[in-house]
Parts: structure tokens; sequence; C-alpha cells
């Protein structure tokens, strides 16, 4: 019997490694999702076969993983693409959750069995018990944040830092006591009620719009929090495949950070949430003293017809107007016309990691047409046309411009260097960073004001009774 299950739990973890190989790229991503779906399965069926699983208990693991699936399948029908965030952060504060009550659950039975519980064991469950507990409570406060269940502003008040401080060093003291006496149960309760209230305390301080940082993080806590009951139930499977969304949870974090110019400290204790907007420059006019140039669709259409080279620059109001599949059809119309059409994808455009790239696949926008800032950049230059759909900050010429703006430094795309330059918005709202946009008062750009759906849907029309393809 140990031999399926050694062999169940390796080919488990093989297919989990090389699923999240195959993420990384959207060709390969959605078979991915489905090896990883498979690797889940061979896992689970392997504990089930596992002669400690009582057959008594099977009752409730069968009923725990119909009520899971129901609830996992309508929370994903119901779920809009705006609002996945959100989603991410409750499924990794139940996995924490999870790992939680498995380390404890271990614990108790241990100590009921008068089994003796190793230092390592011990720490192991301590160290579970913390982790899980700050991923739990901090992704529900991520997510009610981003739910509008609770402002989003930063939360904070008088000895903030000193009252967390205090807290981190109970959890410490309480984890090496427990580490040698783990038999104290109401020191272990503690313990838990720390954890959690922890994890509450450390993000209530971070404003809503860094929350997508916040909860990739929380993610890589979550696959800790059960590398570490991985640990406590002796469970190579789970070791593996916690440390394998720990390590991805970080690198994921770190690329955030790095297209938005910010430290993960910065994000997690700086002026978070704060949103300054640019003052200008002595002798210099306010950006909001100027005006822009407005476009009509029938003028729009009569630029790109007249185009040979289009690129299209996705952001998150292309995610909040769900206009992916209408930027398709005009790309279509388009290159029926014998136009180039590329795509501008912007590492950190929209809410989360890879949100252009999910709308546009969601619309079979073919994947050689998307491409990333470093092979797109040098190619505004030679663009006739760039549209601009609902993106600000990761377009914004300030981020290279102006020292004193708070996105200084932040990789953009070089829009403002393309020939001509179309914003689909609906107003002059400023981004997730809250700052103006000088590329809006460009003498090379033109705003077609509405809801981006409705200004494409307008600039095929006018383009097919120009040009029909
Ligand atoms: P921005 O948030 O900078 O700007 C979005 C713009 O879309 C707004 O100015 C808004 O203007 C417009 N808009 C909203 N709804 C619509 C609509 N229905 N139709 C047309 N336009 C609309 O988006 P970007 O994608 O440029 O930048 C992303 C920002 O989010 C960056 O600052 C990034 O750092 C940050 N961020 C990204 C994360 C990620 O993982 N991707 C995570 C955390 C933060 P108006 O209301 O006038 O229409």
């Amino acid at each position: 019997m140990k031999w399926i299950l050694d062999f169940g739990y390796l080919f488990a973890a093989f297919l989990f490694i090389v699923g999240l190989k195959r993420m990384s790229s959207p060709v390969t991503a959605r078979k991915a999702n489905w090896l990883s779906a498979i690797g889940m399965l061979i896992a689970i069926a392997t504990t089930l076969v596992d002669p400690a699983v009582k057959p008594g208990y099977l009752p409730v693991v069968f009923g725990g993983i119909v009520v899971g699936s129901l609830l996992g399948i309508w929370l994903a029908k119901i779920t809009k693409i705006t609002s996945m965030p959100q989603m991410v952060a409750l499924l990794n504060g139940l996995g924490g959750g999870a790992s939680c009550l498995v380390a404890a659950g271990e614990l108790v039975h241990r100590l009921g069995n008068g089994q003796e519980v190793p230092p390592e064991v011990g720490a192991a469950v301590y160290l579970s018990s913390l982790v899980g507990g700050v991923t739990l409570s901090g992704s529900l406060v991520a997510f009610a944040k981003l739910q509008e269940l609770m402002t989003g502003k930063p939360i904070s008040y008088p000895f903030q830092k000193t009252g967390n401080l205090l807290i981190a060093i109970l959890v410490l003291s309480l984890g090496i006591y427990l580490t040698a006496s783990p038999g104290h149960l109401a020191l272990f309760a503690l313990l838990n009620l720390a954890s959690l209230a922890l994890g509450v305390l450390l993000v209530i301080p971070i404003g809503g719009a860094d929350m997508p940082v916040v909860i990739s993080l929380l993610n890589s806590y979550s696959g800790i929090a059960a590398a570490f009951t991985g640990f406590v139930i002796n469970n190579k499977c789970l070791v593996i495949t916690g440390a394998l969304v720990g390590a991805s949870g970080i690198i994921l974090t770190q690329i955030m950070c790095k297209g938005m110019n910010r430290s993960i400290w910065n994000v997690l204790f700086g002026a978070l949430g704060k949103a300054s907007a640019p003052t200008a420059m002595p002798g210099q006019e306010s950006l909001s003293d100027q005006t822009c140039r407005q476009v009509s669709p029938e003028d729009a259409a009569m630029m790109l017809s007249c185009a040979r080279q289009v690129v299209f620059v996705p952001g998150y109001g292309l995610a909040v107007a769900q206009a992916q599949h209408e930027v398709r059809e005009l790309s279509d119309h388009l290159q029926k016309l014998g136009i180039q059409v590329k795509f501008a994808i912007h590492p950190v455009a929209g809410r989360m990691p890879g949100h252009m790239n999910v709308l546009l696949a969601e619309a079979n926008v073919p994947y050689p047409q998307l491409l990333d800032m470093d092979q797109i950049n040098p190619e505004f230059e030679r663009a006739d046309v760039s549209v601009v759909i609902g993106a600000n900050d990761v377009v914004n010429p300030a981020a290279r411009n102006a020292p004193s703006s708070p996105i200084y430094g932040m990789p953009i795309l070089d829009v403002d260097k393309s020939q001509n330059v179309i914003v689909l918005k609906r107003g002059m709202n400023p981004g997730f960073a809250g700052i103006e946009n000088e590329l809006f008062y460009s003498p090379r750009t033109q705003m077609l004001f509405g809801d981006a759906k409705a200004s494409l849907r307008a600039l095929l029309q006018e383009l097919k009774t120009l040009q029909p393809a």
C-alpha cells in the first residue's frame, strides 16, 4: 500500500510542477490548469485510499467535497473578471484557514491519544497556525476592502506600530514556548487568536488600491502555511505543493512591485493608498488648466483607415467596460483592410497580473499579436495610431519626466511617441495612482469620450461605413 501512496503523491506533485511551468505562457496555460486539476484529483484519491483515513470518516469527507465543489462552481459562475482579485483573496484565506485547522487537528489528535509531540512537529504546528491565521484574517480584510464591505482607505490610529509589534512579540514568545511544550492547549488557542488579530492589524493600514499586491503576498503565505502543515502530518505532497505556491506567490509579488516601481516594504508599510496629485513646477501651467482635443468616432475612424500600423493599448477601463470582444472585432476589421495591428501589454495594466492577457485570450485575440513592454516600446515611433483603451497610469509620461510624481520610475508604454494617439475613456478621471496624465494634453493626442465598449462599437460602425472589408 505504501508504494501506491508514494507513487500517487509523487505523480500528483509532478503534474503540479509541469502545470506551473506551462502556466508561464498563455498558449499552454489552459492545458496547464487541467494538468494541475488532474494532479489535485490524484492527490485526493491517493489520500482516500490511505488506510489512515478510517472508513467511518468517508461520508464527512465526501460531503465536504460535494459542498465545496458546488460552492466553487457557483462562485466561479457569478464572479466577474473585475472581481477576480477579491475571489482570489477569499480562496487564499480559506487555504490558510484549512492549513491551521489540519495542523491544530493533528496536535489535538496526538495529545488526545497520549502520543508524543516532538519539537520539530511542535514548531511546524506553531508556524502553520501563525502563517495560516495571518493569511485567513488578512485575506478576509483584503476581500472586504475590495468588495467595499469596509472602507478601502488605510486605517490608522495612535500607537498602531507599537501595538502590532507587541502582538508580534507575543506570538513569537508563545511559539517558542509551545515548540518546547506543545501540550498547553489554552496557550495554543491564544496563539491562534493573536495570529488572527495580527492578520487583521497588518492589512487594515494598507489602502484598498494596494490590495492586489497584498493578495499576491497572502497567496504565497497560504502556500507556506500548507507546506508547514505538510511537515505536521508528514505528507510530502503537501510540502511540495505548499512550497510551489509559496515560491510562485513571492515571485509574482516581486514582478508586480517591479512593474509598479515600488518595494514590497513600501507597499506594506509605506505611505499606502495615499494618492497625491502632482504639483505643477513653478511657472508651469497645471495640467487641469490646459485643454485636451476631442475627436468624434467618424474622424477617429478616418484616422484609423489611413493608418498602416495600429497599436491597441488596453488598460483597466477595458476590463470595466468588458470591451474585449469589441476590440477583437475592430482589430479583425482593420487587418482585413491590410492594416497591421498589435496589442501592447503592460505587466500591471488592469488590477491583477495578466489581467489584459486573460481578457484578450477570452476574445480569442491571437497570442502573437500581444507584445509585452520591451517588445512594443521600440515600435511606438513607427505606429501611425495608438488607441489607448481605458489605460491611464501605464501610459503616463510623468513616470519618465516628472521626478516629483508618485509614479516616477515606473516602466511605462511609450504611447506618447506614436504619430497619433486616440484615448478612449469616459471623462478625465485619474487612474489607480490618482494623478493627472500629460499624454491626454499632448498635441498628438485626441480624446474619444465614452464607455470603451460603446466607443469601440461606434468606431467599427464608422469604419465599416467608410471602408467595408
Ligand atoms: P488606470 O487605473 O490607471 O486607469 C484606468 C482608466 O480607465 C481610468 O482613468 C478611467 O477613466 C478609465 N475607465 C474606467 N472605466 C472605463 C470604461 N468603462 N470605459 C472607458 N474607460 C474607462 O489603469 P491602467 O491599466 O493604466 O493602470 C493600472 C494601475 O493599477 C497601475 O497604476 C498599476 O500600478 C495599478 N495596479 C495594477 C495591478 C495589477 O496587478 N495589474 C495591481 C495593483 C495595482 P474614466 O473614469 O475617466 O473613464
